[in-house]
């Protein structure tokens, strides 16, 4: 799908988004990425959902990212008789590890570490820290909390201690499971949650291989900590604000989303921002002017992707909420104060042959009348250097291999595009060219810029850069073999 606009959107998936007329409705709308999130739902749902996701790439010939969410060790309630609860302020709350349906006095939390290490007047919070209960009484198996903030309480409710530190394994046996059901599936991306620290993610990439690319969230103290290692160690990051906001003060948030954002463009990795972006469209067709300024502050920040929750997995207006996004994009990346701010953070440092390549492809685009940067790239990484120049002239990212179009789906400004195994550096160009004008990007009277790296099929070559007319048979009689 052609978008007017560079930064990616991320939808995550849920019940109010699980029909293919809907999913097919939400690419169409502007998202580019899926989120599917391993916390909620039984794998045969994932895989249905999976199923109709590549059925719409299929059928709109558009290449979508699948990331699949680890639960990783997030501690969550049990299920509830209704669904749901009311906890009012003052009123006892018992926590325990009887798996047994919860209610207004009870429910399960199946985690016995925690209650090791839970002492009275501990603070556990819940549904992003929404809820507060205060400890009085505890046990091995057991705590007893007095409600301090009241509020809803449903099922699976996610639960943070912040005052508590806890020995948790970052893969749990539930990831594990999780994680080899979404390779075996043929998702894109993981992302892990709660990652602490760089070894947590080489654990989870020793496990998937080459079968996924591996995102880090980070929404831990320690993970903003030793940032620099995980991110090394990392095909992309999630600034996961929700749990980062309960682990530690809400104003740190701000300043540490934007010194990730700028690390993340630094090493040509995407960055996603996420949670409660337009929070309140889970009830109502319109997003307060504070949601529609913290979308904008993202994208003017550089990132690669916003992200939706709750607003298109459980709430009233999915599609309104992508829209939404989409419309803010557009609008931000229109005003020159957005192309200064891009342009005044581009990092300087470059050290290969393809960072050259890109810089001066975007140079040249941008320095005369040329329409698109099409490159060609095997593993993605030219496509990603590409995409941290941050150019004013379109990217199509140019792959034979489809698990890299889908990969490069999540950074900014890559139009994927599959294309034939090309041998030769004219085809190449001609592909290039019919990509352009076929995607709208240019006619057959303009000029693209194409990079690629010969000899062709081999990762890491690229070598090459071409100012080419879009007209196959100009190519044709000029080029070379
Ligand atoms: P979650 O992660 O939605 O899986 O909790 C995102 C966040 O914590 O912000
Ligand atoms: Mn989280």
């Amino acid at each position: 799908m052609r978008r007017l606009r560079n930064v990616k959107i991320v939808a995550t998936l849920g019940p109010a988004s699980e029909t293919y007329e809907t999913i097919r409705a939400l690419h169409e709308a502007g998202a580019d990425v899926f989120r599917l999130n391993m916390s909620h739902g039984t794998q045969a749902e994932i895989a249905e959902k999976h199923r109709i996701i590549r059925q719409v790439e299929e059928d709109l010939n558009s290449p979508i990212a699948i990331l699949a969410d680890l639960q990783g060790p997030k501690l969550r309630v049990g299920v509830f008789a209704n669904g749901k609860e009311m906890l009012e302020q003052g009123a006892e709350f018992r926590l325990d590890l009887n798996p047994a349906e919860g209610d207004q006095n009870r429910v399960c939390l199946p985690h016995p570490e925690i209650f090791e290490a839970l002492r009275p007047d501990a603070t556990v919070l819940v549904n992003d820290g929404k809820i507060r209960l205060k400890v009085k009484e505890c046990g091995a198996d057991f705590a007893l909390c007095t409600v301090i903030a009241s509020g809803e309480i449903s099922n699976r409710k996610g639960v943070n201690v912040p005052d508590v530190e806890l020995p948790l394994a970052a893969l749990s046996e539930k990831d594990r499971g999780d994680l080899e059901f979404a390779c075996n599936l043929g998702v894109d991306w993981l992302a892990l949650s709660f990652v602490q620290r760089a070894a947590d993610v080489l654990e989870a990439r020793d496990l998937a291989g080459n079968r996924a690319a591996i995102l880090s969230k980070i929404e831990k103290p320690s993970a903003v900590e030793k940032f620099d290692e995980i991110l090394y160690a990392s095909d992309g990051i999630m600034v996961a604000r929700g749990d980062l906001g309960v682990e530690l003060p809400v104003q740190n948030v701000p300043p540490i989303q934007k010194r990730l954002v700028r690390k993340c463009r630094a090493a040509a990795k995407p960055v996603i921002v996420a949670t409660q972006m337009l929070e309140s469209m889970i009830e109502s067709p319109m997003p307060t002017r504070a949601e529609v300024s913290d979308v904008a502050t993202a994208i003017y920040e550089g990132a690669d992707a916003v992200m939706l929750s709750a607003e298109s997995a459980a709430g009233s207006y999915p599609i309104e909420a992508v829209q939404t996004m989409n419309k803010v994009a557009e609008e931000v990346e229109q005003d020159p104060t957005y192309r200064q701010i891009i342009e005044a953070s581009r990092d300087a440092k470059r050290n290969s042959v393809a960072d050259g390549i890109v810089a001066a492809a975007r140079e040249i685009a941008e320095t005369t009348d040329i329409k698109a940067i099409a490159c060609f790239t095997q593993s993605g990484t030219t496509g990603l250097l590409v995409s941290r120049e941050r150019s004013r002239v379109p990217i199509i990212a140019m792959t034979p291999l489809t698990n890299t179009a889908r990969r490069l789906a999540l950074s900014w400004g890559c139009n994927c595009v599959v294309t034939d195994g090309v041998s030769r550096f004219k085809h190449a160009v001609v592909n290039a060219a019919s990509a352009a004008t076929e995607g709208g990007f240019a006619t057959t009277q303009d000029q693209i810029v194409v990079t690629a790296g010969v000899p062709f099929n081999v990762a890491g070559t690229t070598n090459i850069l071409r100012v080419a007319p879009c007209d196959a048979r100009l190519i044709y009689s000029t080029d070379p073999e």
